[in-house]
This record gives C-alpha cells, structure tokens and sequence, in this order.
C-alpha cells in the first residue's frame, strides 16, 4: 500500500484484535491498546457460541450468517484458529415458540433439524433428562475466545502491528472536528483514524469527543468445571442454562446474573448453575467445579451492534456490540474494507452510529 494509514484501535477483545489483523493483513500500520491484558473484558468470559438463531430481525440474521462464514474464511487463514463446529442442540424456548423459530429460520434458509426425545438422547447421550422436543443445529459452534484473540493479534504482530497492552486511554484527542489520536498517561499517541473497540468502555471514551453512546453492560455469570472426560458432543442451550464443553474438556455454563439475587462476585448463582450442570447430565454427580466469573455483555440500547464511523467527526469509527464471538470476523473484514477502501458493505447498513437520539458529535 503505497500510503499507510496508521489505525489506532483501543481495546484488545475478539472485536480489536479481528480488525487489527484484518488492516494490517490489508496493508495498515495499526496499534492496539488495551487498558489491560489481551483478551478483553467481555471476550475472556464469554461462552462464544457462534451462531444465527432465534429472535433477531431478518437484516440482523443474515449479518450472523455471514459472520458464520467468515469464521470458516478466518480458519483457512489462520491454522491457528480452530472453531468446533459442534452443532447446537435447543430447547430453550417453550415448544410453541421453538416452532415458530423452527418455521421462520427454515423458510430464512437456515439449517435447522426438529428432533425428539430419541434423537436428542442420540445427539447427546449423557443428558439425564433429554427434551421431548428440540431443535438441532448442526452448523453451530463456538470458539475458545483467548485463543481466538491471542492468534489474531500474534498475526496481526508478525505483519507489523503494535499491541499496547495494561495502559488505559484516557480521551480522544479532537482537533478542528477530526479525532487526532489518543490520551494515555505515557504520552499523546497520533493516529489518521482511531477505532473504538472497547466493549464497555466504549461509551466513555466516545464522550470525550462529544459522542454520546447508549451502551448497557449487564452481568452474565460463566461457571466452568475442572477438565472431564467428553461428556458433552456439542452446545446444549436448555431452559436452565447453556452448556459446552471445550477443547480440553472443562464443561462451561452460561446463565444471566440477577445482581438482586445474589452476592456481589456471582458465588451464589454460580453454585445453583454448578447444581443444575450436576442435574442435567447423568455422570453429573461427579463433577469438579473450578471457577466462575462475572462478565459484562457490551449491549447497545436496542440490542444491535454499533459498527461505522461518527458522523461529524472525522477520524472516528465506533465497533462495539454483542455477539461479538460471532460477528467478530465479518466485522474485521468489514470494516478494514471501509476504512482503506471506503466501501461499505450493505450488510452493515442498519448499525450507524447515527441512529441514536442524543448523538451530538458537537456536544460538551
Ligand atoms: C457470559 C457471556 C456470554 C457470552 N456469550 C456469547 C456467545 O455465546 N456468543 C457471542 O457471540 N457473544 C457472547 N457474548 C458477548 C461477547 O463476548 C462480546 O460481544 C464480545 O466479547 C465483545 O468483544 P469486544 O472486543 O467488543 O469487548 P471486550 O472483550 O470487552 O474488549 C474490550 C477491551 O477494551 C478495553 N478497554 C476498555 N476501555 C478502555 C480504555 N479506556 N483504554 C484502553 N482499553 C480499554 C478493555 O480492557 C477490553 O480489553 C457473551 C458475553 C458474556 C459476558
């Protein structure tokens, strides 16, 4: 590329870490700075299911479809990244509307198996009390996050990118209606354009241009057990909880935290979700918890990602979302192409960062 925009990316989760290697793959010199390690805040607990299933708009449907693709594209790229494409088997929703998904995403293309009580027990033999209706998704996975993040940004490295990690950024530098670059306590690093791709943090860093971004974190608890023998062949999505298990065999839940009803570090939910796995699987009674954690769900105000540039101020481009295990290839994909390209690919159409009211990319 004969003349290389320097991108500046802040946050080292799946989201910084996929654009990061996409731009430098792309001929960019990019930086990655992250207030912490790398690995991200969200993207370190996440339960990384891959996937385009129920209750999203049809738009939003087909951005995850992709984004399953683009996962298989990231895997021949990357030998380092390995997606088990280990199917999901569901009934985590009453039947009438299991049904109804069923209905709408076959007719939407997506590949979608309704199995009984037989072929459940088949699909998984070790649960204990196998659903009298569910439905199979064979071409569903997931991912181990870190390793995830940790092969894109050494790529990303051996292409020439810089990874700052454990050092917050303080503010954007905004001057004459363009985002110069970053304020960090070791010093104003410069930039041509700047990505915010700090889950959580997102919000607080884009009102220090005046943009104002309304983003929830609410908690979601993982619970993982010490590594089994294979239990479980792929992802159980039950009313009680969600369940895989990884690579080298721990068994990991995922279940949303009501901070009302329980203490402060998740210990006490966890404890239930520990008992419910128990339940549910018929060698359960001998499993080992190991730890659990609270992560935080990066969630724009209505549910969809946030991805593209502010209008107004020049300079700045805004990727923070949920799904983002799921979106994260398409994403570093997409957005490499509109940064150095320009083209915006039509997928991406309805996240603007203009759709909020109270965007004021003049404001205090
Ligand atoms: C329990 C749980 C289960 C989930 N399950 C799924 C799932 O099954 N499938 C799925 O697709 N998604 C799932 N998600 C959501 C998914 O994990 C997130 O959407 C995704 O990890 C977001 O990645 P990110 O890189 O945007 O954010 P993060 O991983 O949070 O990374 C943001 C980074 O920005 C850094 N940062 C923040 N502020 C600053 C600052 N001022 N200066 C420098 N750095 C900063 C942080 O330190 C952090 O490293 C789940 C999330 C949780 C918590």
């Amino acid at each position: 590329m004969a003349n290389r925009p320097h991108v500046l990316i802040v946050g080292a989760g799946i989201i910084g870490a996929s654009i990061a290697w996409h731009l430098a793959s792309a001929g960019a010199r990019v930086t990655v700075v992250d207030a912490g390690a790398p690995g991200g805040v969200a993207t370190r607990n996440s339960w990384a299911w891959i996937n385009a299933s129920w209750g999203n708009p049809e738009a939003y449907f087909r951005l995850r479809v992709r984004a399953m693709a683009e996962w298989r594209r990231l895997e021949r790229e990357l030998p380092d990244i390995r997606v088990a494409w280990v199917g999901g088997l569901i009934w985590e929703l009453p039947p009438d509307q299991l049904e109804a998904f069923a209905v709408e995403h076959l007719a939407r293309g997506y590949g979608i198996r309704r199995v009984d009580r037989v072929e459940a027990q088949r699909i998984e033999p070790q649960l204990a009390a196998p659903p009298e209706f569910a439905l199979h998704v064979p071409g569903e996975g997931a991912v181990e996050p870190l390793d995830a993040v940790q092969a894109l940004l050494t790529a990303a490295q051996g292409l020439g990118a810089t990874v700052i990690a454990n050092n917050p950024v303080r503010a954007l530098n905004l001057r004459g209606g363009r985002v110069r670059g970053v304020r960090m306590d070791i010093g104003d690093l410069d930039a041509d354009e700047v990505i915010l791709a700090a889950g959580a943090g997102t919000a607080a860093l884009a009102a220090t241009a005046g943009l104002i971004l309304p983003i929830t974190a609410p908690p979601a608890l993982l619970v993982a057990t010490k590594p089994e023998a294979r239990l479980l062949n792929g992802l159980v999505m039950a009313p009680e909880l969600q369940m895989r298990q990884t690579a080298a065999g721990r068994l990991l839940a995922t279940a949303g935290l009501d901070v009302t009803a329980s203490c402060e570090d998740g210990s006490l939910a966890a404890a239930a979700v520990f008992e419910a796995m128990k339940r549910m699987l018929r060698s359960g009674v001998s499993l080992d918890m190991d730890f659990h954690a609270v992560g935080r769900r990066p969630i724009p105000k209505d549910g969809l990602p946030v991805i593209g540039r502010a209008d107004g101020i020049a300079g700045l481009y805004i990727a923070v979302m949920h799904s983002g295990i799921t979106l994260a290839p398409a994403v570093g994909r997409f957005v490499t192409d509109e940064i150095l390209s320009g083209r915006c690919d039509p997928l991406l159409a309805p996240y603007g960062v203009e759709r909020f009211a109270g965007f004021n990319p003049h404001g205090a």
